[in-house]
């Protein structure tokens, strides 16, 4: 899975993109290419596409999937997985490394105390999406540097998950990895998983310019690049607000509740949330079934 953020589809659906993430129209569809002109052309810029329920623009007027706890498998193509706290469960405080991580990044650069540094970490997540986008925007930081600086920890809680792999290989259809984090951390973290051989592309904070989730703009982005129709994707995730846009897109939408203080629904009962599940191989294999092999 070399340079995954740039690659083809892997599918053989001849579908591919130029440098620049561009679809290549002579291998895309007339139909869909009219649906991903109309989700790139509805982007305007990153700056005027702050994330809010109402704000959310509606570009391709999807069919909505029903809200239910089955799905049919055959209405979907392709598979979007976030990766922390859905992909591994977050038992193994995996991302408590990241969280201690950042934190420790924001003190050094501004010569705060440990709390000081929190609160203010916490404040460019809540404001900005990700502390990186907080102290890209406040600080003008190297965010290569600062990636490379949190997502540094140990990964070996992460424990192999043969259920997953043999629920994802039984799923139909394309998979890839839409996460605020970096492709080292992910590829580290499918590769203890053991499931790397399922996923097509991981899409990145990287190739979404430093815009993260639930900003619009990742979502369009990643749809037009990898020439998805978002009536017939699927998303997972464990915050919440990140669902918001992919609903407002007309994907299917699964919230991993795993019951941390960070991953409290506050829309109980919210229409963008089709789907819900505290373990993503259990629910997978309610989808697909168990391999009992
Ligand atoms: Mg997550």
């Amino acid at each position: 899975m070399s340079k995954p953020t740039r690659e083809s589809s892997s599918d053989g659906s001849g579908q591919a993109a130029d440098e620049s993430g561009k679809i290549v129209q002579a291998d895309v569809p007339d139909s869909m290419m009219s649906l991903l002109t109309a989700l790139r052309a509805t982007g305007g810029s990153d700056t005027d596409q702050a994330p809010s329920e109402s704000g959310v623009p509606k570009a391709a007027s999807p069919a909505r999937l029903p809200v239910g706890s089955s799905l049919d498998p055959d209405r979907i193509d392709v598979w979007l997985f976030d990766l922390d706290n859905t992909l591994y469960p977050a038992s193994c405080r995996l991302f408590e490394q990241i969280d201690r991580a950042m934190g420790r990044y924001v003190a050094d650069l501004l010569s705060l105390e440990p709390a000081e540094a929190r609160a203010l970490q916490k404040q460019y997540f809540r404001e900005h999406g990700t502390t990186l986008r907080g102290l890209m925007t406040h600080h003008d930081i190297d965010p290569h540097d600062y990636l490379s600086v949190v997502h540094d920890i140990d990964h070996t809680p992460v424990q192999p998950n043969p259920r997953l792999d043999a629920a994802l290989n039984r799923l139909p259809g394309r998979k890839l990895v839409f996460t605020n984090g970096s492709v080292p951390h992910a590829e580290a973290v499918l590769q203890r998983l053991g499931v790397t051989r399922h996923f097509e592309a991981i899409f990145d904070i990287v190739a979404s310019d430093f815009v993260p989730k639930p900003d619009p703009a990742p979502y369009r982005e990643l749809l037009v690049r990898y020439g998805i129709d978002p009536t017939r994707a699927f998303f997972a995730e464990d915050s919440a607000r990140n669902l918001v846009p992919a609903h407002a897109l007309g994907m299917a939408t699964l919230y991993v509740q795993h019951g941390a203080d960070w991953n409290v629904d506050p829309h109980e009962g919210a229409d963008y949330i089709h789907h819900r599940c505290e373990d993503l191989a259990d629910w997978l294999e309610g989808v697909v079934g168990a391999d009992r092999a």
